[in-house]
């Protein structure tokens, strides 16, 4: 049953980041206010927002008084932990579901969980002691990455490992965690589907943007995407769509995809907004965030369209963004700055978006 959430209800939002300010602007447009909890005192996103609980994750007491306040819950850091999420179940609804953050928390589920709904992923073992280390690789060969199970992003917690090198040093400069080997892949481009389902099952797609990374994280995202990835845009969103259902997911979901001449092959998902969604904001007639509040809120999805030509965001990383002046003095440059402060090498501070018609 979808239940409509009518404008001046409160949104709780876990997480204080740069995605959750983008999220509770888009619901303060929609007339809703957020309630936002953090661990950290300094969060951007409390500041554009109602109401702030700066508390530990796991402060059950906080949670369950923040809990109470909201009429629904919802998260815009998939690394919250769940444990304490199923003590406050009863009282808001919580989209996207904690199934969903279950298995985005882990690299090995969510790999397992992309082949049970027929997708491809690289191949990859399970690494737990350094003796794993060398059977994974014996296995998959190199070169191959060896990620931290859990907690990594933005290419943090990762090691590349090539032919030949001592695999002791991986192994520390994983701190010896729980990981997942990889194969290296081969691709010709990345890309994501980013797609908003709502609570009646509805399910739309934007555009697929081409992702570029440099040293792992993203730096641009560009839509429409060229036809290498238009040609295996079909069977991905398939089987993001497939994954959708199967967690009964309400909310934005991207899927984080390879495109190699076998085809898609699905490399990660975050169940949330997500950075090469941020073109949206100006690039297509309703934005990721836009459209996760609607779909929490139980309110109508927006066209997903293209709103220009063509879409490029670049993100300001680091000392990229102190040339904001410079930026902005291009006036077709929508400017997008997160509050940050000073700026810290591989910090993401914000992006710029540039519309072509
Ligand atoms: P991830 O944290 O898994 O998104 O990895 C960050 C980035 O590292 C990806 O966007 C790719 O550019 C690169 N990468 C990750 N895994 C692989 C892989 N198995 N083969 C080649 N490149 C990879």
């Amino acid at each position: 049953m979808m239940k409509t959430l009518p404008p001046g209800s409160t949104i709780g939002i876990l997480g204080g980041g740069q995605l959750g300010r983008m999220l509770s602007m888009a619901a303060a447009q929609l007339g809703y206010r957020c309630h936002i909890y953090a661990p950290d005192a300094q969060s951007v996103a409390a500041e554009v927002s109602a109401e702030f609980t700066c508390a530990q994750d796991d402060d059950i007491a906080s949670l369950t008084r923040f809990a109470e306040s909201c009429d629904v819950i919802s998260f815009e850091f998939e690394n919250v932990p769940v444990e304490p999420l199923h003590q406050i179940a009863g009282c808001a609804p919580l989209y996207p579901p904690i199934a969903a953050l279950d298995i985005a928390q882990n690299r090995v589920a969510e790999k397992i969980f992309a082949r049970d709904h027929g997708g491809t992923t690289a191949p990859f073992a399970e690494v737990t002691s350094r003796a794993e280390l060398d059977q994974a690789i014996a296995d998959i060969g190199a070169p191959a990455i060896l990620k931290t199970i859990r907690m990594g992003y933005d290419g943090k917690g990762q090691s590349r490992i090539q032919p030949g090198d001592d695999l002791d040093q991986h192994w520390q400069a994983v701190a010896g965690q729980p990981c997942v080997a990889e194969g290296f892949v081969r691709f010709s481009h990345e890309f994501s589907v980013i797609l908003v389902r709502g609570q009646d099952g509805e399910v739309r797609f934007w555009d697929t943007p081409h992702n570029v990374h440099e040293d792992g994280i993203l730096a641009h995202s560009l839509a429409p995407a060229p036809v290498e990835i238009l040609n295996q845009q079909e069977a991905a969103r398939a089987l993001a769509a497939k994954m959708a259902e199967a967690m009964d997911y309400v909310g934005v979901l991207t899927c984080e995809f390879f495109a190699t001449s076998d085809g898609p092959l699905f490399n990660e998902m975050a169940p949330r907004v997500h950075n090469s969604g941020h073109w949206t904001i100006e690039g297509a007639v309703t934005s990721q965030f836009e459209n996760h509040i609607r779909a929490i809120c139980g309110l109508p999805l927006g066209d997903t369209g293209l709103a220009a030509n063509r879409v490029e965001m670049h993100n300001l990383i680091g000392a990229q963004s102190d040339d904001w002046q410079a930026l902005l003095a291009a006036g077709a440059n929508h400017l997008h700055l997160y509050g940050k402060g000073a700026s810290r090498p591989g910090r993401k501070m914000g992006h710029v978006t540039k519309l072509h018609f």
